[in-house]
């Protein structure tokens, strides 16, 4: 007899990143879909881990994270946010962005609230939603800009507005808030009960700063109205380039984080040690490094849009993150889904369907491109995609 299960997540498959890395592995294709590095982490970042298991750090470190990981990391904030937050009650190390985000809803949202997300929206999202009861309400991010529409976004409130998910740098557009955005938001939740989950993984990664000065990182940290009622997400998998190790953190004020804990205590409790000492230690080498991931990217960004210049694919514009968007009207009119598939049987370059990321499957036909890989992989893929 097979057990019928009625699913929690009746819409949800596998994963798109899932799908088209073992597509694009199948097919011996260059992979530009999953976001994540082709090129090795810092041999001092490694050297560290090894030190700390050599030295004995194999057992549950402290439930929150180690205390000089959660150190580093507060020192961080405030040197780039101005923003205070106490290591000891306040900064929780948690297993990925993904791990930090699922625990912030499974700690606030109750079955019938809703949580306001802008598509298209980073997939994890809206199943974490659904798991808790929840129920996920749109705003959306228009094809071509991906700018908030704040009038949108202040008629989907309600009382039963629990939460608002935001990410910036945004994946999978690229499009930077601006400070005004901020502003926006802050306005809108003033006086209500909502809390915010700010997605600021890519908060190292936006581009084009010194041309003006005008385009920075806007972390909620450094709105008062915002932080007082933000879980504030980043990961170590971004910034250091071992999105493999799922090490990332949490930061919220106490009253929140307390709420936070008691959930991650019982969702992963901790996570791995000896990664985060060496983390820890790596912050406090180089506490430069961060910061000279803007231009890093920016020249990978840089690099990859050259080499498509020349084919047929149009290029939207990227403000931050690795992923570079693309539209390929000029090339054929399939559904991206079906185009990306082709893309990576035929033409040998594996790639994102932006679709995957709207609610009802919207298809304004563009694709996302990583451009987190080495020069080589990109001169490569830029060959066979001048080709279509
Ligand atoms: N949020 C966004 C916007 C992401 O792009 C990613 C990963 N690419 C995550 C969360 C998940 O990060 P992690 O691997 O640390 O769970
Ligand atoms: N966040 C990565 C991306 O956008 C993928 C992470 C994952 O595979 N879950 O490509």
């Amino acid at each position: 007899m097979t057990l019928y299960l009625p699913s929690r997540l009746p819409n949800v498959g596998t994963t798109i990143f899932t799908v088209m890395s073992r597509l694009a592995a199948e097919h011996g294709a260059i992979n530009l879909s999953q976001g994540f590095p082709d090129f090795s982490p810092s041999p001092r970042l490694l050297e560290r881990v090894t030190h700390h298991m050599a030295a004995g750090a194999n057992q549950y470190p402290p439930m929150a994270g180690v205390a000089s990981l959660r150190e580093a990391i507060a020192e961080k904030v405030a040197r780039l946010y101005l923003a205070n937050y106490d290591p000891e009650t306040e900064v929780t190390v948690t297993a990925g962005a993904t791990q930090a985000i699922y625990t912030a809803i499974a700690a606030c949202v109750r079955p019938g609230d809703e949580v306001i997300v802008f598509a298209p929206v980073y997939d994890s999202y809206v199943p974490g939603i659904e798991l808790n009861g929840g129920h996920a309400v749109h705003a959306h991010l228009r094809f071509p800009e991906f700018k908030p529409d704040w009038d949108e976004v202040r008629a989907l409130i309600t009382p039963r507005t629990r939460m608002i998910i935001i990410n910036s740098p945004h994946n999978p557009s690229g499009s930077v808030w601006s400070a005004a955005d901020m502003a926006m938001l802050e306005t809108l939740v003033r006086d209500t009960k909502i809390v915010v989950v700010s997605d600021e993984v890519y908060e190292h990664v936006v581009f084009d700063q010194q041309d003006g000065g005008s385009l920075r990182h806007e972390s909620v940290t450094r709105y008062p109205g915002l932080r007082e009622r933000s879980f504030v997400v980043s990961s170590f998998g971004k910034t250091y380039h071992v999105t493999g190790w799922k090490v990332a953190y949490c930061l919220a004020p106490r009253a929140l984080m307390g709420e936070f804990r008691k959930a991650h205590q019982f969702i992963v409790f901790t996570v791995h040690h000896p990664a985060q000492l060496a983390l820890a230690d790596f912050m406090r080498e180089h506490p430069e490094f961060a910061d000279t991931l803007a231009s890093f990217y920016q020249a990978k960004r840089d690099f990859f849009r050259q080499q498509l210049e020349g084919s047929r694919f149009v290029l939207l514009p990227c403000a931050g993150t690795y992923f570079q968007l693309a539209t390929y009207a000029a090339i054929s009119d399939e559904p991206d889904t079906s185009f990306v598939q082709r893309l990576t049987k035929q033409h040998g370059v594996a790639a994102i369907p932006v679709s995957a990321f709207n609610p009802d499957g919207d298809d304004q036909r563009v694709i996302r491109f990583c451009f987190a890989k080495n020069e080589a992989t990109l001169a490569a893929a830029g060959e066979r995609l001048r080709a279509l």
